[in-house]
């Protein structure tokens, strides 16, 4: 029974047992067993929803009753709230929490005095990179969803954070938590950790293959489920779960699909199987629902969404922007929404789980696998993990689909029978080690080669690989392009070899950035100042304007912003476009080393500067489509003089290609930093709004880093500095020029500040005297917005009573 667990904070266990843990799972009761609550370090391999955060919140509340601190490491940022707001519950006991999300550059100095704090991975390896002070008071980490770090893009960075936490603090306790894999004892033994593996879950999970007219469960039972003449197999699942519900209420699915355009269109056809089956008080609360989507964002996305919630049905993916996401998980969990069709973002996390699971496609589009390409046994295995809710159902169905019966008989052997993959590292490659070494030894981790290849022993790389000559010979190579780019110096004293990070080298490990990255921007901002004297010398003059004076708190409007490049990315969105990037940086040693030249810039547009951040391996770039590649030749050809580095050449398909695509990313930058509608972009490149504002935040830390780098590198003029400033700020604002010192003020945001600039309202100073009415009126008569940004922009006496809108503004406006 939890009240009777010691070492925890007092009252504790009693809360526990009042919000209905009346006893420990089994899972739980052994890692009680094998000391979570006495500082043991654990691996726990278990079932998704089998109460494994409840085994973290032991392990975190007992390590600060002890006097210590307790850090719990997410996968995704959206995760990071979620879990901020589950332990804050502890709050009453005592026990202090914080979430780190924000930008990459900092310490997070605040943070020392919370108990937990919740953070992904890479916020935890920049904190290490900026030297927080806490980071030696830890004495407990969580790691959730430890199986991560097989994943090829953000698995090194959990790694090497674990591995340096870890060296910090000697006793530190490390509880890792993983889906059940095949190799939890490797994972166990690399973290020096108990290992408590099971396949106990709280709710019986049966899965199954419809097939025909009937699901064929793995205990061998059969349940009919007919499918019309022509029908849709998903469609009378789906159905089927509705109209069998014991008590009425709900017998929700939750249906997997491969591609977001799938998601969308099932949620479509699947309304008309919810919308049948609604009360007319649900149909009201979805009415309403739908309303809330819609307020979210002008876009397509929102409206699609918002018809399809109308219906009782919904979709889920990592295009949505995050207000839409929770909105829909919170109505799923609520039962008033029936169905969501979702890509596998859903299943990794968020806890969302439904009467019936359908993973309706099994394969994938991969572009490096040339095909359709079966999804992994582990992804499949959470997917399915997610059917059953506790307390709700008497148990969980999920149900793949099969069209024939040997297609049947393969799914079985293929992931109901069949173990999840082992985790493997992914460590040993160019791109992670190029960042995961410079910051190695810009923290003071090591500092000779030895000390570097002794650390890097300390990861799953080394405890997994029978070829320890490979991390070898990949460190080397990396300290070699480190040192060409000027990141590192190395020098020799008898036969000891001494590594040191350049002042260049460390502001690149504090920025977070890929060194390649940073070569990339440096070389290109190098070349626009340097005075080639080729034909391109027409264009010397800069035009840099309007930024100069920005004195004004400009820079306030940012504040709590949860920015940073990775959050709105789905797992499987980074994978896709993991190694995409990878090749496209131009940047190589030659030019790191030039000399700076005197001489007038050549103009630094908003787009070539976009397309150069596009370009670094850190922006995940658009891909092209059938017929772009004309598109952007065109436009290429058309704005050559304004794009920094070399094109290559045509012939050389991968790398042309590559740098087309980084163009299409920048002019989507470039319209959105020119008012363009949010729904015309979404239109134009084939995106979600949830991907705009990705590649919009993306830009404007790679944009915000550039800007650091060109103060700190020589050759690089302070008119280029400006004219990067001016360009993040038009993309932070999704504006034009005249307009930055409007959008700057809190609450405006970009529309609104277009609308008082046709009124007559050119700047903060305008508004703090404009006449109120007029103000009223570009505001389409809100009072409490014009009264909220009148207060932000510093006028003393914001009060709107009894002003009248000026209506005619209200009509220049629109
Ligand atoms: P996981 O992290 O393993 O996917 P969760 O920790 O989210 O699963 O647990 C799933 C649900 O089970 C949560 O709603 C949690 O409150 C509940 N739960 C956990 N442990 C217990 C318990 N011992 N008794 C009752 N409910 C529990």
């Amino acid at each position: 029974k939890p009240s009777s667990l010691s070492g925890l904070p007092a009252g504790v266990g009693d809360a526990l047992e009042a919000e209905g843990v009346a006893e420990l799972y089994p899972p739980q009761a052994a890692a009680v067993e094998a000391g979570i609550l006495e500082g043991e370090s654990l691996v726990a391999a278990v079932p998704t929803a089998s109460g494994k955060t409840l085994i973290a919140e032991l392990a975190m509340l007992s390590a600060v009753e002890r006097g210590g601190k307790a850090l719990y490491i997410v996968p995704l940022r959206a995760l990071a709230s979620e879990k901020k707001a589950e332990f804050e519950r502890w709050e009453d006991h005592g026990v202090t929490v914080g979430v780190s999300t924000g930008n990459y550059d900092s310490d997070g100095e605040w943070l020392a005095t919370r108990d937990i704090i919740v953070a992904t991975s890479e916020k935890v390896d920049s904190l290490v990179r900026n030297g927080a002070p806490w980071i030696d008071d830890l004495t407990c980490v969580v790691s959730d969803e430890v199986h991560l770090v097989d994943d090829s893009h953000r698995g090194p960075t959990l790694e090497v954070t674990l591995a340096k936490l870890r060296r910090v603090n000697p006793g530190l306790q490390t509880v890792a938590l993983s889906a059940t894999v095949g190799n939890a004892d490797v994972i166990a033994d690399w973290l020096d950790a108990e290992l408590v593996e099971s396949d106990w879950r709280p709710i019986d999970l049966r899965v199954g293959v419809h097939y025909g007219n009937a699901i064929n469960f793995d205990d061998g039972s059969q349940r009919e489920v007919r499918v019309d003449r022509g029908g849709d197999q998903t469609a009378a699942l789906v159905a089927d779960a509705l109209d069998t519900e014991a008590d009425g209420q709900g017998g929700s699915s939750l249906v997997f699909v491969n591609s977001r355009r799938n998601a969308e269109s099932a949620a479509r056809r699947l309304g008309e199987v919810t919308a049948s089956r609604l009360t007319d008080d649900e149909r009201d609360e979805l009415r309403e629902l739908a309303s809330e989507l819609r307020d979210v964002s002008d876009t397509e996305t929102s409206t699609d969404l918002a018809s399809a919630v109308e219906e009782g049905a919904a979709f889920h993916h990592a295009g949505l922007a995050s207000e839409h996401r929770s909105l829909i998980e919170d109505a799923f969990r609520d039962r008033l929404v029936k169905c969501v069709c979702a890509t596998p973002t859903l299943a990794a996390g968020v806890n969302t789980p439904a009467r019936r699971v359908i993973v309706r496609d099994w394969r994938r589009y991969d572009g490096d696998y040339g095909g359709m390409k079966p999804l992994d046994v582990l992804e499949v295995h959470q997917m399915c993990g997610r059917a059953g809710r506790p307390g709700l159902d008497p148990y969980g169905e999920a149900v793949l689909l099969a069209s024939s019966a040997d297609t049947m008989d393969e799914l079985f052997d293929r992931y109901i029978w069949a173990e999840a993959e082992p985790v493997r590292s992914k460590l040993a490659v160019e791109p992670a080690l190029r960042t995961h070494v410079l910051a190695t030894v810009a923290s003071g981790f090591a500092s000779t080669r030895e000390g570097l290849l002794e650390f890097l022993d300390n990861t799953l790389y080394a405890t997994q690989t029978d070829d320890a000559g490979r991390l070898e010979s990949v460190t080397d190579r990396v300290l070699e392009y480190l040192e060409i780019n000027g990141f590192i110096e190395r020098e020799w004293s008898g036969n000891r070899e001494t590594l040191t990070a350049t002042g260049i080298g460390h502001t690149v490990s504090r920025l977070y950035l890929d060194p390649m990255s940073a070569a990339t921007m440096i070389d290109g901002l190098r070349e626009a100042c340097a005075d080639g004297g080729d034909d391109r010398s027409a264009d010397y003059a800069f035009s840099g304007t309007g930024v100069e004076g920005d004195g004004d708190g400009i820079e306030t409007s940012e504040g709590e912003g949860d920015d940073g490049p990775f959050g709105t990315y789905s797992l499987s969105d980074v994978d896709a476009g993991a190694e995409t990037g990878a090749g496209a940086g131009g940047a190589n040693g030659e030019s790191a080393g030039e000399e700076k030249t005197e001489g007038a810039a050549r103009e630094l547009t908003p787009l070539g500067l976009y397309h150069l951040v596009s370009r670094t391996p850190d922006t995940y770039e658009l891909y092209l489509k059938s017929g772009d590649r004309e598109t952007y030749e065109e436009l290429l050809y058309e704005r050559e003089e304004e794009l920094l580095g070399d094109a290559p050449s045509a012939y050389d398909d991968v790398n042309f290609e590559d740098w087309l695509a980084s163009l299409k990313t920048a002019r989507l930058l470039e319209d959105w930093a020119s008012e363009v509608d949010e729904d015309r972009i979404t239109e134009r490149y084939g995106v979600g709004p949830g991907d705009v504002r990705g590649k919009v935040e993306t830009a404007e830390w790679l944009l915000r880093a550039a800007e650091t780098l060109a103060r700190d590198v020589e050759g690089v003029d302070g008119d280029a500095v400006l004219a990067v400033r001016e360009a993040r700020k038009r993309v932070e604002y999704g504006v034009r020029e005249e307009l930055l010192d409007l959008a700057g003020v809190r609450g405006i945001g970009r529309k609104r500040a277009r609308r008082l600039y046709e009124a007559g309202i050119e700047s903060r100073v305008d508004l703090r005297e404009a006449e109120k009415a007029v103000v009223l009126g570009a505001l389409r008569g809100r009072e409490r917005t014009a009264e909220r940004i009148l207060e932000h922009a510093g006028r003393e006496d914001p009060s709107m009573e009894g002003v009248r809108a000026d209506r005619s503004a209200s009509a220049a406006a629109t």
